[in-house]
């Protein structure tokens, strides 16, 4: 049931939970294992896209148990309110160069995928070791261009989900869990 507590807007907005911590919690314990073993031995660093990625990243990062570096970006893209126009702007960067280091997006949703694609290419333009993306949720039905993902938390349908970082005009991204609104807001 929403935390009517924590968020009074839980009910206004109708929202339903579409994914519980539990399985937030187990599903982000895989991934950081997977991420530990796999950047063994090698210079990580993991970006953050805000705001709506800091509740995933907070989690993440506690799971990985090999040394990592954080910086964070902030985007804003163009477009209606729920519409990715793939027009992005950085209005916040790095706070270091990242050459030669293994950068790892770590990102609430993939949605049309655009605004990953340009944050990806934009970064391999700064001579990164590599670049891969770890993103909580996707949906595939809303795919314009293909990002590759390469740790995937969950596969989730063609509708508007708040929580666990994620808004609806600011709201609801203190729920702990991934929630679904009734109707997909105006744009
Ligand atoms: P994309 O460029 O992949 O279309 O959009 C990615 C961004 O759109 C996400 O980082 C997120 O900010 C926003 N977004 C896409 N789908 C949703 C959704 O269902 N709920 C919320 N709250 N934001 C979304």
């Amino acid at each position: 049931m929403p935390n009517a507590k924590r968020d009074p807007f839980a009910s206004i907005d109708r929202l339903r939970p579409l994914i519980t911590e539990e399985e937030i919690r187990n599903r982000t314990r895989e991934l950081g294992a997977k991420i530990s073993a796999d950047y063994k031995g090698s210079d990580l660093l993991l970006v953050s896209v805000l705001k709506g990625g800091f509740v995933f990243l907070a989690d993440l990062v506690r799971t990985i148990d090999i040394p990592l570096e954080l910086d964070f970006m902030r985007v804003r893209s163009y477009g209606a309110r729920s519409e990715s126009s793939g027009v992005v702007e950085i209005t916040a960067d790095l706070t270091g160069p990242v050459e030669g280091k293994h950068v790892l997006f770590v990102e609430d949703i993939v949605d049309t995928g655009l605004t990953m694609t340009y944050l990806m290419r934009n970064i391999k333009t700064r001579h990164p070791a590599d670049v891969r993306l770890c993103a909580l949720l996707y949906k595939p039905e809303r795919k314009l261009v293909d990002v590759p993902i390469d740790y995937l938390g969950f596969t989730i349908p063609n509708q508007f989900v708040v929580g666990y970082g994620l808004d609806y005009a600011e709201k609801h991204r203190n729920l702990p869990y991934i929630a679904t609104m009734d109707d997909e807001p105006p744009g």
